[in-house]
This record gives structure tokens, C-alpha cells and sequence, in this order.
């Protein structure tokens, strides 16, 4: 519909603005959250994100697509 104040979708460069810009450890400490180490790809997520639990353990992770090879395959991500 015309006077749109984009052109195209907005919601994709918010989103791809949001990846670029994850936040880092000391982010998620100033906001008062736990920190962990996603046992895929190293990165640090928050504690409030995707998790998944393993022997006792819950793993966090930055994506449902990190979550979804954890669990296919615990052992490996979860030795470290
Ligand atoms: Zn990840």
C-alpha cells in the first residue's frame, strides 16, 4: 500500500541486525542473566534460551538448529 515507510519487508533486517549484533557475555551479566556455552558452536547464550537436558545437565543453546544436533547427537556435543 502506498506511504509505506519501507520498501520491501523491515522484519528481515531487524533480524538480520539482531544476529550481527548477539550480545556478549558481559551483556547478558549487566541484564542479570546466566551465561552458558552453546556445546555446539561455542558461542555464549543466555540461560533463558533454548535448552535441551542431558544427563542431568541442561545445555543451552543459541538456535533450534544447534538444539536439534545436540540431540541427535549428545554424546559428542555434550564431552565437549
Ligand atoms: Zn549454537
Amino acid at each position: 500500500m502506498p506511504g509505506m515507510p519501507y520498501e520491501g519487508d523491515p522484519s528481515k533486517y531487524v533480524a538480520r541486525k539482531n544476529w550481527s549484533a548477539r550480545p556478549s557475555p558481559a551483556a547478558f551479566a549487566a541484564a542479570g542473566l546466566s551465561t552458558d556455552v552453546d556445546p555446539v558452536c561455542k558461542r555464549a547464550v543466555a540461560v533463558t534460551s533454548i535448552a535441551s537436558e542431558y544427563n542431568d545437565r541442561t545445555y543451552c543453546f543459541c538456535s533450534e538448529d544447534c538444539k536439534a544436533k545436540f540431540n541427535a547427537q549428545p554424546d559428542k556435543y555434550a564431552r565437549g
